[in-house]
């Protein structure tokens, strides 16, 4: 009894995930106990934090960023509500631990301790997954909220992590990115909320601690591509080629990235440049494009919103004529571009009569 009470005790402490008073189960007495000498008892005989598995290649292998979250499944067997009563998953609620990532796990895994999330990040950017997103975490302080949201904890710890690392900025992008792709959430600040956002939140996690203009920059360059968030605007097109037969030029065309994703070539992220409606009837015109109704795709590796995009194609003179090739910009699988009437002509001069 003694012992449990010592624990729940801690716990108070402990996971209040930025606040330690404002543990809403916290038995009244044990609520006031000063958070500062519990916490010291408990982690100060530690010298150092225990090495992790991952710090060390992390400084060896630099960090590709985006990268597919694999998360560690260390599932709760108490702390959880199972399904969603109905619920459809509408937000991701950020939090801190304010205790170490050891801590914060076996807290989860404490029937009294009466928290838990579905995500912990570690400080080296280690995901480990304690609820499954069809079930319902206890980590909003809401039981409406719960139900609604998945719930990412990060560690952040006096001793084993005082900053929030790149890692976890990667982590925690990565994972929301896959988490918006599974459930259809936006990944903008009105479903991307802090635990102290939570209408009626007596926390304070993580509050400007959280760099979320970095955050919310991260998750665009892994978002996935939505009708609502791939758009563009018109930069510059390379005059319209005059070709003879036989001969052969490039058109080159600029778009911006107006949208809230960015563009990646060689993934499901990439951005295309289409003939419109999808026309193959052209493609005896094209020199090397990628498919008969896409002539370009984009140079660049990496687009942000914000950024431009060139696509460049090669265009030959097949046979004499004058074409029009309507123009739009796509990410296929996801959506069409804005259609801003981009065309080009490309005129095919009789060459065969002269000798
Ligand atoms: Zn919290």
């Amino acid at each position: 009894m003694l012992r449990s009470l010592g624990l729940v005790g801690i716990l108070i402490v402990g996971t209040a995930c930025g606040s330690g008073i404002a543990m809403p189960l916290a038995e009244s007495d044990q609520a006031s106990t000063p958070a500062a000498p519990v916490a010291q008892q408990t982690e100060a005989p530690q010298p150092a934090p225990a090495p992790r598995a991952a710090s060390a290649p992390r400084s060896a292998t630099a960090t590709r960023f985006p990268y597919a979250a694999q998360p560690e499944w260390l599932p709760t067997q108490t702390n959880y509500w199972e399904g969603r009563g109905g619920a459809p998953i509408d937000y991701i609620v950020i939090h801190y631990t304010a205790i170490s990532y050891a801590r914060t796990l076996r807290a989860f895994s404490i029937r009294a301790s009466d928290v838990s999330a579905h995500y912990v990040i570690r400080g080296d950017g280690h995901i480990a997954q304690i609820v499954g997103e069809a079930d319902t975490a206890w980590h909003a302080g809401s039981a409406w909220f719960n139900r609604h949201s998945i719930g990412i904890e990060l560690e952040l710890d006096r001793i084993t992590n005082p900053a929030f690392t790149p890692e976890q900025y990667y982590a925690a992008a990565v994972l929301a990115c896959a988490i918006s792709a599974r459930h259809e959430i936006p990944l903008d600040r009105a479903h991307v909320v802090g635990h102290n956002e939570v209408p009626g939140s007596t926390h304070s996690d993580p509050g400007p601690t959280w760099g979320w203009p970095h955050f919310m920059y991260l998750t665009s360059l892994c978002a996935p591509p939505t009708a609502s968030t791939v758009h563009a605007s018109f930069v510059s097109e390379t005059a319209f080629p005059e070709i003879a037969t036989h001969e052969a030029a490039r058109v080159s065309i600029v778009l911006r990235n107006t949208g809230a994703t960015a563009w990646r070539k060689g993934t499901s992220q990439e951005a295309r440049l289409g003939i419109s409606n999808n026309d193959p009837r052209l493609a005896f015109l094209g020199d090397g494009w990628p498919a008969p109704d896409r002539p370009a795709v984009q140079a660049e590796d990496l687009v942000p919103p914000g950024g431009a995009a060139t696509f460049s194609f090669g265009v030959k003179g097949t046979r004499p004529g004058t074409f029009l090739v309507p123009l739009r910009g796509v990410v296929d699988g996801a959506a069409w571009m804005d259609d801003l009437g981009i065309y080009t002509v490309i005129t095919v001069l009789e060459k065969s009569a002269r000798f």
